[in-house]
């Protein structure tokens, strides 16, 4: 799955959404996130984040490790 990070917090630019061809991703209060079980990996979103948001699963920054679980928990709660 692909990940949103922390540069997405408070900005939300939404560009990924209007990409991603089987609408996996969505809107959190703070920044968006994308449904790891309906992600097919195609890519589509990570060129057109204007923030560089979004990162391949083994490519997330170490700083931003956490970002992998608060995707996953936040669909665990909904
Ligand atoms: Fe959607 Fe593709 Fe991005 Fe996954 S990698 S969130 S399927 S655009």
């Amino acid at each position: 799955t692909y990940i949103i990070g922390q540069p997405c917090v408070d900005i939300k630019d939404r560009a990924c959404v209007d990409e991603c061809p089987v609408d996996c991703i969505y809107e959190g209060k703070r920044m968006l996130y994308i449904h790891p079980d309906e992600c097919v990996d195609c890519g589509a979103c990570e060129p057109v984040c204007p923030v560089e948001a979004i990162y391949y699963e083994d490519d997330v920054p170490e700083e931003q490790a956490e970002y992998y679980d608060y995707n996953v928990k936040f669909f665990d709660d909904l």
